[in-house]
This record gives C-alpha cells, sequence and structure tokens, in this order.
C-alpha cells in the first residue's frame, strides 16, 4: 500500500504516548512531545514509503524489459562477464538450441572463428560502456550445421544490477542470398550488354534513351553518352517516324514486343539499316516503365539478300532461256503452256500454237558447218521472236531447229497470218545454202493448231496437234519439194 510505512509508525507512536499517559501525567509538554513524535513517525514512514515505491518500480521495469526481450520477434541474447546469461526463444530457434544449452556458455562457441576478432574488440568497447550503433555482419553456425549470414547490433545495458551487453540479430541469409543472386545477374546481364555487338538500348515511356550499349560507338559512331538524353525521333530516318510513333503509342497502351527494320542515322550523318527487336516493361499496375531493344546492323544482310535475288534473278533466267538463241526454252515453254492455257480455260478463248522446223538443217549444218549453223539458229530465232508482236505471244526453242510460239486469245485466222508472216520474214533472212539440192535460202515448215482449252482436252493437246500440221507439211515439202508448206486445219 502507498501509506503502509507512515500509517504504522504514527500508528505507533500515537500507541506509545497513549501507553505513556496512563504512566506519566499528561502535560502540555508531553502532549507537543507526543505531537513531535508522531511528526518523525510521519517523516521516517514517508521515506519507508518512498523507498518501497522505487524498489517496487525498479523491479516492474526490469520485468517488463525482460518480458520485451523475451517476446521480442528477434533473435537477442544478452551477454555478461564472458557468458550468454540471457536467450530469448527467437535465439534458440535461430541456432537451434534450448536455452539450458546455452545459458553460461560462451557466445563465441557459435560464432565462425573469422569473426571472433572484431567481436572481441565489439564485445570489449561495450564493457567499457562505449554505445556502438553499428550494424555488423558476421556467420553463425547452428546446431545442425547449418551457416546463416547475422546481422548484429548491440548495445551496453544494466542486468541484474550488473553491466552487460545486449545483443540484437537479424538473420540476413535469405536477404544476402537474393543480394548475391541479384548481383550476379546485374554484372550477368552487363556483360553481355557491355560486350554486345548489338546494339541494347533502354527508352523511357517518351521515347528518350536512358541506356546504350557502348557498341553505339562501333554501330553508330557515337558514344553511349552522346545518346543517352536524347529523343529516338533525333536518330530515327524521318520516313521512320510515323511507323515508330504509332508503335510508341501501341506500346503505351498493351503492345508486348514488337519487331521492325527501320534506319537510323550514324555520326557521319549516313543512314544504315537495322533490324530492331523491342520489348515493353510494365510495373505491376501495367503502366508502361520503358523499352528495352536489341537492334542489328543489317546492311551486310540486306546486301547479300539482295546480291541473293540478282542471283536468283539470273539462275532463274539461265534455267529458263535457250543458250544459244538466247530465247526462252523448253523448260520455260512447258511452264508457260499450263499458265496460259489455265488462263484461256478461264476465259474460254482461243489459243493457238504454231511448230516452226527449219528445213533442210541438216544439209545446211553439213554444207556451211556447225558454227553456220549455229548462227542460222540464232537468226531464225530472233526473226521470229520479233514477228510475233503481243506481250502473251510467246517464242520458245522447242529443241534442235524446232520452235514452237504460243499465241493467247488468237484464232485460226490470226494464227495462219502470223504464220505467214513468219514464212516470210524468214525467207527474207536470205540465208544461203550453197546446195544444189535444196532452195537456195533457208526455209521454214509450220503447223498450225487452234482450240477452246475446255474440261476434255489438255495443253498436251494442242502442241500434239500442231506437230502433226508441221508433219504434214514437211510430207508435202517432201512431195512436191515446197518448203513454205502452211497447215492450219484446227
Ligand atoms: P527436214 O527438212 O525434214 O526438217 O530435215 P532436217 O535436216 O531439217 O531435219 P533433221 O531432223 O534430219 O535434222 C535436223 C538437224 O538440225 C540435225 C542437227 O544437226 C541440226 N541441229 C539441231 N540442233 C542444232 C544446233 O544447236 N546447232 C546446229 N548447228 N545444228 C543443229
Ligand atoms: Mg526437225
Ligand atoms: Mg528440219
Amino acid at each position: 500500500m502507498k501509506y503502509t510505512g507512515r500509517i504504522t509508525l504514527v500508528f505507533i507512536s500515537m500507541m506509545v504516548s497513549f501507553i505513556e499517559s496512563f504512566t506519566e501525567p499528561t502535560t502540555t509538554w508531553s502532549i507537543l512531545e507526543a505531537i513531535l513524535f508522531a511528526t518523525i513517525a510521519a517523516l521516517l514512514g514517508w521515506v519507508y514509503d518512498k523507498a518501497v515505491y522505487y524498489k517496487n518500480k525498479a523491479e516492474m521495469n526490469e520485468n517488463r524489459l525482460c518480458n520485451l526481450l523475451r517476446f521480442s520477434p528477434e533473435p537477442i541474447i544478452v551477454y555478461q562477464d564472458g557468458k550468454i546469461v540471457f536467450v530469448n526463444n527467437k535465439f534458440e530457434e535461430l541456432v537451434q538450441l534450448p536455452s539450458d544449452k546455452l545459458l553460461g556458455t560462451s557466445i563465441f562457441h557459435c560464432i565462425l572463428p573469422e569473426f571472433h576478432p572484431m567481436l572481441k574488440r565489439r564485445l570489449k568497447e561495450m564493457s567499457q560502456g562505449k554505445e556502438s550503433l553499428d550494424r555488423v555482419e558476421l556467420k553463425i553456425k547452428t546446431a545442425h550445421h547449418n551457416i546463416l549470414d547475422i546481422e548484429i547490433s548491440s548495445s551496453p545495458i544494466l542486468f541484474n544490477e550488473k553491466p552487460a551487453v545486449e545483443v540484437f540479430l537479424r538473420d540476413v541469409t535469405k536477404r544476402n542470398k537474393l543480394e548475391e543472386e541479384l548481383r550476379k545477374n546485374e554484372e550477368l546481364y552487363r556483360f553481355i550488354t557491355e560486350n554486345s555487338t548489338d546494339l541494347i538500348s533502354f527508352l523511357n515511356p517518351n521515347g528518350y534513351y536512358e541506356y546504350l550499349s557502348p557498341s553505339s560507338k562501333d554501330l553508330l559512331g557515337f558514344n553511349k553518352e552522346e545518346m543517352i538524353g536524347s529523343h529516338l525521333f533525333d536518330f530515327l530516318h524521318p520516313d521512320e517516324v510515323e511507323k515508330v510513333t504509332t508503335l510508341l503509342l501501341e506500346a503505351d497502351s498493351e503492345l508486348e514486343f514488337a519487331a521492325f527494320t527501320h534506319q537510323i542515322k550514324k555520326k557521319n550523318g549516313s543512314y544504315i539499316w537495322i533490324e530492331t527487336n523491342a520489348r515493353t516493361i510494365r510495373k505491376n499496375s501495367r503502366k508502361l516503365e520503358g523499352i528495352v531493344a536489341v537492334s542489328r546492323d543489317i546492311t551486310e544482310r540486306l546486301e547479300k539478300e539482295k546480291r541473293l535475288h540478282e542471283a536468283n534473278i539470273k539462275l532463274r533466267y539461265i534455267s529458263n532461256m535457250d543458250g544459244l538463241t538466247g530465247i526462252p526454252n523448253r523448260r520455260y515453254f512447258d511452264e508457260k503452256l499450263a499458265e496460259e492455257w489455265n488462263r484461256m480455260k478461264r476465259n474460254s478463248s482461243p489459243f493457238s500454237a504454231i511448230m516452226i522446223d527449219i528445213d533442210f538443217f541438216k544439209k545446211f549444218n553439213d554444207f556451211n558447218g556447225h558454227l553456220a549453223g549455229d548462227e542460222c539458229l540464232r537468226q531464225v530465232a530472233t526473226v521470229l521472236k520479233n514477228t510475233v508482236k503481243r506481250p502473251s505471244d510467246f517464242t520458245a526453242r522447242y529443241g534442235g531447229e524446232e520452235f514452237v510460239i504460243l499465241l493467247p486469245e488468237t484464232d485460226k485466222q490470226g494464227a495462219a497470218h502470223v504464220a505467214e508472216l513468219l514464212q516470210t520474214n524468214v525467207k527474207n533472212l536470205n540465208i544461203p545454202y550453197i546446195s544444189t539440192e535444196t532452195e537456195p535460202t533457208v526455209s521454214i515448215s509450220i503447223g498450225c493448231a487452234t482450240l477452246i482449252p475446255n474440261e476434255l482436252t489438255k495443253p498436251e493437246d494442242l502442241i500434239k496437234l500442231a506437230d502433226t500440221q508441221l508433219y504434214i507439211a514437211k510430207e508435202s515439202r517432201h512431195n512436191q519439194f515446197i518448203f513454205n508448206q502452211l497447215s492450219h486445219l484446227a
């Protein structure tokens, strides 16, 4: 009770005065003496009450402190005179040992040796009353031989009225592992970006460069510092601005990935073609945080593609053209025949074919030699090709001294007209035979055929028919020695 001391002593002093009043007569002096005695008793009682009050308070504080340490969410120990004198549950969990195995032992048992000197120094400073708020990291070994990274902070306290050090511990193993992983990843990404021949860049949502890999120097001639802070459009070819503006707008909403080729400016003012793969980086809220882009110089690739394309065209030309006469060959003819046949079939249009054979060409070769024969083939081919005028007319060397002409959308009369023209024009070449057994100059025999392609006929039918007409023309030539026989029976 708060007034126990005072009440007890005043009561005792009053009892003593009361008992005295039976033995001694009550005088003014004895009353004053009793009052003085009661006052002194009250004073002594007050001193006693205060002492009890402060003692209780100190005990309460100590209990409170003990509870605080015991129930702290972080591991805590109190170290005193080289021994652990207090551990909380969290510390027991941390080192995987119960408190009875810990109390009275040295803290150094569970700390790896390389950290002993540092910890000894620190504890010594603490015991000398020096406060330190610094956090230090060390490693401890648990009862199950796990090594943990621990961050500690300590401060001097009074424990059981004697100086001690309270040590707060925090398990930072996971945090350190994460940091280490992060650091490794960062190193890896830095290594990749710093050594990549591709240009790796990071743009903020407004299109300003925030990061560029050093390859900007090799690729564009700009140091990365010269580009960082500049806008993408400062380097884009003006023709690309519209396309990239659309992409940036789409990136702001939902676009995740884009791959496109475009031109970009070099420091020397010229432009190169690059291929860029860009990916958007978003926060959890899906808000655009930036764009990572990897760009590659494709000038060389485009040049190679162009060369390849040209080579393909050349190859296609070579594979389609007859080397001697320079007009389409049989392979190309077959392709064209099928193509035009289908077109005429769709349109139900007349389709004519003219088969041409040079007369007595064997003899021509025999008398004039093969080189002259080749030259003759060239001249005849040119005349045939130049005689037909429509863009869809098609002249090819069918083989040896035989030629074929396709005349789409041409009827019998049209084909007969062309055939006559062909014979006249070849005759007009005036290539002499130098043989008495033949005509004086080179002539051709012709077989014509016309069909309207339908479901029942095939392209080969047209050619067979023309060939038959040619054969008839040749026969009549052999009988009557007429070389310019025109046959158009179809
Ligand atoms: P016909 O009047 O009946 O058509 O008799 P021809 O001699 O013209 O026909 P034949 O089939 O008997 O002979 C064709 C000749 O064409 C044989 C061959 O020497 C010649 N010839 C074929 N291709 C070439 C070539 O590329 N160059 C040369 N110089 N001659 C060729
Ligand atoms: Mg022949
Ligand atoms: Mg012939």
